[in-house]
């Protein structure tokens, strides 16, 4: 990437996902927060999902976040779901999604309740996003990098109208509240964004060393163990993994508890492969999409 230009701040992209909110009410309230860390660009704050906030929701009708694949956002139908019209909305304003868009860098700012930590989600290899990300883990503790390839017009994020994008995955902290610390390190967090895209247009940040990541790359989602497909669920995440994300789950480690209190271990992988390292372990919003965990694997790289 070459200069970025226009940044986008979002918050609110899932309603009652608050941090994001309060974030972008503070900056709106309070300019001086971030308008003079980045003086090459032009930046702007954006709430995602408005009605969503207003019932302290995820979503009213669809979720937001998986309305912006290209096919949606062409799509002439579900013009009655609220989400769908934001989607194409929000699309016209910082897009149009592909090489057009006015959008060079959006952060878009979520929380879950899973024990995250500070935990970036890139979706390409972009060079800019690895570059901060990389040095955000060493200012930061508990922070972490996720790879989630996808390509960019079939991927139903927000980030993706823009050229790149970091999804910003704070937790654990539980849907429909604040907590005070993570907020403060999580504004902290965008606001070093912001400096270090600086610092990129000025052709520094290029310069800087390469630094030693541990990167965990999405390899598949893990469903909870159900009789059959549509059944209810028949086991709960196993408390010897809740709690656990980014640590190595090996073939025999115990993975799901029944409600009679049974184990059910990890099998392994179909290709043979006998670790995996499992994030969004137990996240409340996954449960409607059947998400027990994420499944991904652990590589050292130097971005
Ligand atoms: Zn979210």
């Amino acid at each position: 990437m070459t200069t970025i230009k226009n940044i986008v701040v979002a918050g609110g992209t899932h309603g009652n996902e608050r941090t994001g909110v309060a974030l972008v009410q503070k900056w709106m309230e309070n300019p001086g927060c971030y308008n003079t860390l980045c003086p090459s660009a032009n930046v702007q704050l954006v709430y995602g999902n408005p009605e969503a906030m207003r019932l302290n929701r995820r979503y009213r009708d669809h979720d937001l976040n998986r309305a912006f694949s290209q096919v949606c956002l062409d799509s002439t139908a579900d013009v009655d779901q609220y989400e769908f019209r934001r989607a194409r909305e929000l699309n016209k304003l910082f897009g149009p999604k592909g090489a057009n868009t006015k959008t060079d860098l959006l952060l878009d700012v979520h929380n879950t309740g899973s024990n995250m930590g500070l935990c970036l989600i890139l979706s390409a290899r972009d060079p800019f996003t690895m570059k901060a990300s990389a040095v955000l883990t060493q200012e930061f503790e508990d922070t972490w990098i996720y790879y989630q390839p996808e390509e960019r017009s079939v991927s139903p994020y927000f980030g993706t109208v823009a050229k790149a994008d970091v999804c910003i995955e704070i937790g654990p902290q539980q849907h429909g509240t604040l907590n005070a610390s993570i907020f403060e390190r999580s504004e902290k967090l965008v606001q070093r964004y912001l400096e270090l895209t600086e610092e990129w247009n000025r052709g520094q940040l290029q310069t800087r060393a390469p630094i030693k990541v541990d990167v965990y790359t999405q390899l598949r989602d893990l469903g909870y163990p159900k009789a059959w497909a549509g059944a209810p669920i028949a086991a709960m995440i196993h408390p010897d993994l809740d709690g656990h994300d980014y640590c190595e789950l090996k073939k025999g480690d115990k993975l799901f508890r029944t409600f009679d209190g049974k184990d059910i271990l990890y099998e392994g992988e179909a290709d043979g492969s006998t670790s995996v390292w499992p994030i969004f372990i137990n996240e409340p919003a996954y449960y409607e999409k059947d998400i027990a965990m994420s499944l991904t694997v652990k590589t050292e790289e130097m971005w």
